[in-house]
């Protein structure tokens, strides 16, 4: 299936890289894309027949419920499922599926065949797809998440900063049928627009460039930004959607040039079949990450991070807005990542605290130390890794362990979500894989913008390197 999907993914590539070949020999309009090519997967396909496989059925009861604020289970119940069935269908809803924000209007659907539960379609409000369970002798057996057919394309941006990235990407990144055609959209206001630029941007500053650049203080007027994007389109509705970016490269305007390039990738140490997307450089090598992934240099996770929120199955609520790593006392306590120290001091429950506050809105804290690293004070700038004080048991705490938690704009976010640890820069034939797509890349986004796209200047280090290979 992998294999299959890998070399359907390089079929693709090539049959849009001729494509863009053909239809366009002359230069184009900055912002236009290519033609829509229909888009649809195995799994969508497997759906239609086992959508047939069940309509041939002699006997197919559907029950629909609507889920209410926040809770799951009621909705699940309401459609005849109890009982340990009622456990695994909210668990693989919950766990497998990572279906964890319901809201109110998302429905779900049971089909039953001969009064027998054989499949559960989940419908969240605001998505196109839908997660399916389907059941065997009343055990579920199969679940995924199925995507609508839609139609994808390419599509290049290129602007200028003249005040902020939010308003360059307005001014140049929305699609024709936000911006052209009258009927959506007239004002700033439609949510769409607004949904879609959002994405955009979140995709830029929370992922490609979250450690590359600080969107808050290095952004000048005249900074260039290109960005090589695929776009959705909904056949039903005709609408446009940002799918996801392709490649990215951002110019400073007092030089210098950060480039990201998206690979997807199965890392040959793993066992599992999970296919990993990572950011690069145009070398393979791996973007820098903002943050560690622990405070510790070892330590165990004693108390993961949970949501203030009515837990769907249990039905109660419970909330540790961090994460705890026991370690033994006196084990040193890093900082994640580069910042200002704004708290050193006792703070309530959480003992003996360091707050810092970083780049791009984050904020972390560290909690329970038994003693603070000499040397620092409110207002003291610290590095990634440095040591800003040592495990203990202070404030409200049953052991040693530090409590870490982590804040974006201000809202408490989950860490272990939240930090992407860095990857292995990419050898052998990922590697070879990587620079073949990167190449195809490249050519289809200078024939779209109709120019030479920019390439970082090499440091005399790394010319030497390659005149001897
Ligand atoms: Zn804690």
């Amino acid at each position: 299936m992998l294999r299959y999907r890998r070399n359907w993914l390089a079929v693709v590539l090539i049959v849009a890289a001729v494509g863009v070949t053909m239809m366009f020999t002359v230069s184009v309009d900055e912002n236009t894309g290519t033609p829509w090519k229909f888009y649809t997967d195995m799994d969508t396909l497997d759906s239609c027949r086992m959508g047939m496989l069940t309509v041939l059925a002699d006997t197919i009861d559907v029950h629909t419920s609507a889920i209410g604020e926040g809770f799951l289970g009621g909705a699940v119940r309401d459609l005849g499922i109890s009982g340990g069935q009622y456990l695994s269908t909210c668990g693989i809803l919950m766990d497998s599926l990572g279906w964890t924000v319901q809201r109110a209007g998302d429905t779900l659907s049971a089909i039953y065949c001969h009064d027998q539960l054989s499949e559960l379609r989940a419908y969240p409000r605001n998505r196109r797809g839908f997660y399916r369970i389907c059941y065997t002798d009343g055990s579920p057996v199969d679940w995924e998440y199925v995507p609508q057919e839609r139609w994808v394309r390419q599509r290049a941006i290129s602007c200028e900063i003249s005040t902020t990235v939010w308003d360059a990407l307005w001014e140049t990144a929305l699609p024709e049928d936000l911006t052209e055609s009258g009927i959506l959209v007239n004002s700033r206001d439609s949510s769409r627009a607004v949904g879609y630029i959002s994405e955009l941007q979140r995709a830029l500053t929370d992922r490609l460039f979250v450690y590359d650049i600080d969107f808050y203080y290095d952004v000048k007027v005249g900074d260039k930004l290109w960005i090589f994007i695929e776009e959705n389109r909904y056949p039903v509705d005709g609408e446009t959607g940002f799918r996801r970016i392709l490649a990215a490269k951002y110019q400073f305007a007092y030089g210098g040039i950060a480039e990201a390039f998206p690979f997807f990738h199965r890392p040959e140490e793993s066992d599992s079949a999970e296919i990993i997307l990572d950011h690069y450089h145009r070398d393979g090598a791996s973007l820098r990450t903002m943050f560690l992934k622990m405070p510790v240099p070892f330590g165990r996770v004693s108390s993961g991070y949970t949501d203030a929120r009515m837990h769907p199955v249990l039905g109660y609520t419970r909330a540790h807005r961090g994460i705890d790593y026991a370690a033994p006392m006196g084990t040193e306590i890093y900082a994640v990542g580069d910042g200002v120290i704004t708290l050193r001091g006792w703070s309530g429950g959480y003992g003996n605290m360091v707050r810092i506050r970083h780049a791009n809105g984050y904020e972390t804290g560290y909690g329970h130390m038994s003693n603070f690293a000499s040397g620092q004070s409110v207002g003291s700038f610290v590095h990634q890794g440095e040591i800003i004080g040592y495990i203990g048991t202070t404030g409200l705490s049953t052991g040693p362990h530090v409590h870490f938690e982590m804040k974006r704009n201000g809202s408490y976010v989950n860490p272990a979500t939240e930090i992407m640890p860095p990857a292995d820069p990419l050898e052998g034939e990922e590697l070879e894989r990587f620079l073949a797509e990167m190449s195809v890349i490249e050519a289809q986004w200078s024939m779209l913008t109709g120019t030479d796209l920019p390439v970082p200047q090499e440091e005399p280090e790394a010319e030497t390197q390659e005149s001897v290979e």
